[in-house]
């Protein structure tokens, strides 16, 4: 599902070149859960804008489901991005002043589905991750657990290949994290390939593989030993 070999990133500041990521190969088949850490500036973010087709590598190759996005022209990165990849983001990214199903319908937009369709699917979308009851809410009349759904559902009504979280629990209480990674959980259970960034190990642990960056590389690529539930 996902190829990428030697990959680098380098930004441009000035005359100073700052080399966010130098030299990453890593393999993720469908259906894996990847949890991806280590500490601030190790390159976790450029990562996960690489993956998400957001921004292209300076080096090195990246193959999303046959696509070979390093290559690929602007146009098709963003028609990829539409089409294959779901974003939930730590602060929901929702549209302030619409309801849950507009803020899901958004992805439906740009696929040129009729009307009726996407109000459908965004509604089968919101009540697939417990919402049912709030359709018609706008997010400053949700919790933020409620508002982490909401995006979420927006994320997985265009049916992506992979769904990539950016510290998708950073901004939600304990109680709440637990309820998003146990959606998470059910939707690999079912198939979902999902990469999720995370500095919180007890979020990690939902995870069946953690990838630890540090300096741009890197340094521990394993797979996570599930404590045995004991009852
Ligand atoms: P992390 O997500 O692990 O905190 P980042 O990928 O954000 O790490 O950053 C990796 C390195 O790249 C850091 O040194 C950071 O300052 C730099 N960096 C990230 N984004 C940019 C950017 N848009 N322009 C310049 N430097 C950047
Ligand atoms: P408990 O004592 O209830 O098991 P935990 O903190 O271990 O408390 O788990 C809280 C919730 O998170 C439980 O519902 C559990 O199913 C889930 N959980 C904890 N660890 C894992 C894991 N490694 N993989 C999947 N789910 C986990």
């Amino acid at each position: 599902m996902i190829k990428i070999e030697g990959l680098k990133k380098v930004y441009q500041i000035g005359d100073q070149q700052i080399q966010a990521l130098r030299g990453v190969s890593l393999e993720i088949h469908e259906g894996e859960f990847v949890a991806i850490m280590g500490p601030s500036g190790s390159g976790k973010s450029t990562m996960m804008n690489v993956l998400g087709c957001l921004d292209k590598p300076t080096a090195g190759e990246y193959i999303l489901d046959n696509y070979r996005i390093s290559d690929a022209h602007d146009d098709d990165l963003a028609f990829i991005r539409n089409r294959k990849i779901g974003f939930v983001f730590q602060n929901f990214n929702l549209l302030p002043r619409t309801t849950a199903v507009e803020n899901v319908e958004l992805p439906l937009m740009y696929s040129g589905i009729p009307v009726r369709e996407r109000k459908e699917r965004a509604i089968m979308s919101l009540q697939n991750v417990g919402l049912g009851e709030r359709l018609w809410n706008k997010p400053n009349e949700l919790s933020g657990g409620q508002q982490q759904r909401v995006s979420i559902a927006r994320a997985l009504v265009n049916h992506p290949v992979i769904l990539l979280a950016d510290e998708p629990t950073g901004a939600l209480d304990t109680k709440t994290s637990l309820e998003i990674m146990s959606i998470f959980q059910q939707l690999n259970d079912s198939g979902k390939t999902v990469i999720l960034v995370t500095h919180e190990p007890d979020i990690a642990e939902y995870a069946k593989r953690i990838i630890r960056f540090r300096d741009g590389q890197i340094e521990e690529d394993q797979p996570v030993m599930k404590r045995r539930m004991a009852y």
